[in-house]
């Protein structure tokens, strides 16, 4: 299979993690049989510093010519101070999901048996594991609604829409998803009070109906489901929820976990493509020091061979292969124990290449 791939690393951190993930794509082309082309372009500061955009033209046109794009992490302290459309995160992450059509958010947490202790939780409340999949709707709601501010400055406004094509297109991708793992979906909302999340429930419950009846369907008050996520986090499989719910949830579940180094993520569109990242940001703080954990990264590159490319024993290959190394003991430094000494992010790439 040949296949083209933008490769955005970014700032910060994420140069360094990306390279590893592109060490194990590039085994995993050698092993398989494959040829991966990597096209690498500028994004977020860097390219900010380079040529005065956060997203340059060639950038945007190679993330649309590839079959699949690998980012890092944009932003840092050094890009707070500018004016906020044109901030690496707004500029670059919001416009690339709406320019590319990236609705569907799919963010997996889950504690790998060797970690188990670093979740935060009580061992009786992670109990058999946490394994639980956050499909978020990605290119909708209050982030992308209408913002204004009143002339006199004080009052203020954010639009938060729906439409029906759009809970329902994210619907069928959390069915979907459920179909592969446990067959259950919580859909969570604030029905209570929002007209949208009524309409969500409506929707929700009517593709469910029609065309994934042996799905189990639950629905769940944003404020609950953020308190079951810590009291009982074995409850959940899939998780459907609009994009402000799922941005705050997921990150809720990723901590639970115990490792933000740890989780990968995928931003999907209706025909496969998809845009590959971990769920962390650019860590400014450990940047350059050779010690972040690429495992997030390489994971995310798991989920491009599995949702984009439809590679599943290699991308079954690359979790096996993290699964080893952890299992064998190797750790970089945010999930080390005291008594072990911690690998450099390169020497944890070399590890996962080795054990693939
Ligand atoms: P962060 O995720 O970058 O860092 C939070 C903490 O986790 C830090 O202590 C960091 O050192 C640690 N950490 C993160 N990834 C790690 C890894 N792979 N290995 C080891 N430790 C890791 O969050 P932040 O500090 O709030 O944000 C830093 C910058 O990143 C900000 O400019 C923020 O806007 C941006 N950001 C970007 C994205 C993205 O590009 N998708 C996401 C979140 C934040």
């Amino acid at each position: 299979m040949k296949k083209k791939i933008a490769v955005i690393a970014g700032d910060g951190i994420g140069p360094e993690i990306v390279g590893e993930a592109v060490r194990v794509l590039k085994k995993v082309a050698k092993k398989f049989g494959h040829t991966f082309v990597l096209d690498e372009k500028l994004v977020g500061g860097a390219a900010y510093d380079a040529v005065g955009d956060c997203l340059p033209d060639d950038t945007l046109k190679a993330c649309q010519q590839a079959d699949a794009v690998l980012l890092g992490a944009v932003g840092g302290p050094k890009w707070d101070k500018l004016p906020g459309p044109q901030r690496p995160e707004k500029r670059a992450l919001l416009t690339l999901r709406k320019e590319l059509g990236l609705f569907a958010n799919l963010r997996p947490a889950k504690v790998w048996d060797p970690l188990k202790s670093a979740s935060p939780l009580k061992p009786e409340i992670v109990g058999e594991g946490l394994d639980l999949l956050v499909v978020r709707e990605l290119t909708g709601g209050v982030y992308f609604g209408e913002h204004s501010r009143a002339a006199d400055g004080q009052s203020a406004l954010d639009k938060m829409p729906y439409s029906v094509m759009e809970i329902e297109r994210i619907a069928r991708v959390a069915f979907e998803s459920a179909r592969k793992r446990h067959s259950h979906v919580t859909c969570v909302d604030k029905a209570n009070v929002l007209e949208t999340s009524r309409l969500w429930r409506e929707v929700v419950q009517r593709v469910h109906d029609a065309d994934y009846a042996t799905v189990d369907l639950d629905f769940m008050y944003v404020d609950n489901a953020a308190m079951q996520l810590v009291r009982a986090p074995s409850r959940f499989d899939v998780i459907l929820t609009e994009n402000m719910f799922g941005d705050i949830l997921s990150d809720e579940a990723s901590q639970i976990t115990g490792s933000i180094g740890m989780l990968p993520s995928a931003s999907l569109r209706a025909d496969g493509f998809g845009m590959y990242e971990p769920i962390h940001g650019s860590a400014p703080d450990i940047a350059g020091l050779g010690i972040a954990n690429p495992l997030a990264t390489i994971l995310s590159a798991a989920m491009m061979l599995r949702h984009t490319f439809g590679l599943t024993q290699e991308a079954d290959a690359v979790e096996a292969a993290v699964g080893q190394v952890l299992a064998a003991g190797d750790r970089t430094v945010d999930i080390a124990t005291a008594d072990a000494a911690a690998l450099s992010t390169h020497d944890m790439g070399t590890a996962v290449v080795e054990a693939l």
